[in-house]
């Protein structure tokens, strides 16, 4: 028997929305949240302690590249990701195969697992859904992923129906060899992946088989991976529908409002997207009437905070002017601050969330939010 990490708090009468309390080894977590990704154990630009000081209490890091660089060893000697990085709230960790699959030149995919180049040295490896346990365990990560397939946008129905069984067969595989990582102390959670790519009975099959395992969650993959926004939300609607409603449910990979309060009114949990943080870096920032694009000339002048209504250190102690100007001579101190206020913005943003949902007044926040969001990208179009 897996103990339970998740309680439901409240649900919103109007539709799935759900505040929760996700309990992990390095402290409880609000949901639904927002994950920062931290690729190498960095949220780029960002110190933890900003971080921590968000409000954020979860963030991701990539396995495929902790893996390949500096390798597990390095980070299982520093105490884990917490003792290496100075994060001492929670990890999470994907499963690698994302970015493994995202190198189709480079990989081959066997059942015993998949084999692939490294895109630093050429070097080649091989994953397994056990060793992927066992590198994620030498991690310390307090939420691990099992290893899946994640077939393409466009994926014809056998291909896709080959690797929803084999993300069932490895799932399985991963929980055997984290049941073992935990009798031998490790405090971290396992979750699975629900795939199926775009076909109704093959989602149905993939949620049955991996709500079968009873791990401690669920993680839905493979949507958000460039498929029309009306297929993410029809496969979306259809697969939360499905998932057992005690377990934490992970949507992968989304970012952006939309996207997030589409996800949120299906029961979604948790949720990660490096957009903030690479937006942020490349000159778009958020604010509640919509992003603004720093490099315009007619920030040049403009001595206004990013988002007047934006409580963040950025906003209360530097212009709009300021930012254009760090901006325009590539200065390092941008990244810095543009990554801080839209990370706040996305801490921001899930607490009024929950906030709302609490208040059973999900849907009218969510469509007050969007119009304001919405109407002001058309402005500045
Ligand atoms: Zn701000």
């Amino acid at each position: 028997m897996i103990e339970s990490i998740f309680q439901e708090m409240h649900r919103d009468p109007s539709c799935s929305a759900r505040t929760g309390l996700l309990s992990l080894p390095h402290g409880n977590v609000q949901t639904p949240a927002f994950m920062p990704v931290g690729t190498n154990a960095t949220v780029k630009a960002v110190e933890p302690r900003d971080l921590e000081s968000m409000g954020f209490s979860l963030i991701l890091a990539n396995t495929y590249h902790l893996f390949l660089r500096p390798g597990p060893e390095v980070i299982s000697k520093a105490g884990g990701l917490h003792g290496f990085s100075g994060w001492q709230k929670n990890f999470l960790t994907d499963s690698g195969g994302f970015q493994i699959f995202s190198l189709p030149q480079f990989r081959k995919i066997l059942d015993e697992g998949v084999r692939f180049k490294s895109h630093i040295d050429g070097s080649s490896h091989i994953l397994t859904p056990e060793n992927v346990v066992d590198i994620q365990t030498a991690f310390n990560s307090d939420i691990q992923m099992a290893l899946d397939i994640c077939a393409p946008w466009g994926e014809s129905e056998n291909k896709a129906y080959r690797a929803t069984m084999l993300t069932y067969d490895w799932a399985k595989r991963a929980k055997t060899q984290w049941l073992s990582q935990r009798e031998s102390g490790y405090q971290g959670y396992l979750f699975g992946i629900v795939q199926g790519n775009f076909f109704r009975e093959l989602r149905k099959m993939s949620v049955e088989q991996i709500a079968s395992l009873d791990l401690p969650g669920i993680a839905i993959g493979g949507l958000s991976i460039g498929e029309p926004k009306e297929a993410y939300i029809e496969y979306l609607n259809f697969t939360a529908a499905l998932l057992p409603s005690d377990k934490p449910r992970y949507l992968m990979g989304i970012g952006t409002p939309d996207y997030i309060i589409e996800a949120v009114r299906n029961g979604i949990d948790i949720f990660d997207c490096v957009y903030p943080t690479r937006t942020a870096r490349n000159g778009l920032l958020f604010t509640s009437k919509g992003q603004i694009t720093i490099k315009k000339a007619m920030y040049k002048k403009d001595f206004e905070p990013i988002d007047p209504d934006c409580s963040c250190r950025v906003c209360k102690t530097y212009t709009r002017a300021y930012l254009h100007h760090l901006f325009r001579n590539n200065e390092i101190l941008y990244s810095m601050l543009a990554s801080q206020h839209n990370l706040h913005f996305m801490a921001d943003f899930a607490s009024k969330i929950r906030q709302a949902i609490q208040a059973d007044s999900f849907e009218s926040f969510a469509r007050g939010f969007l119009d304001t969001y919405n109407a002001g990208m058309e402005a500045q179009e």
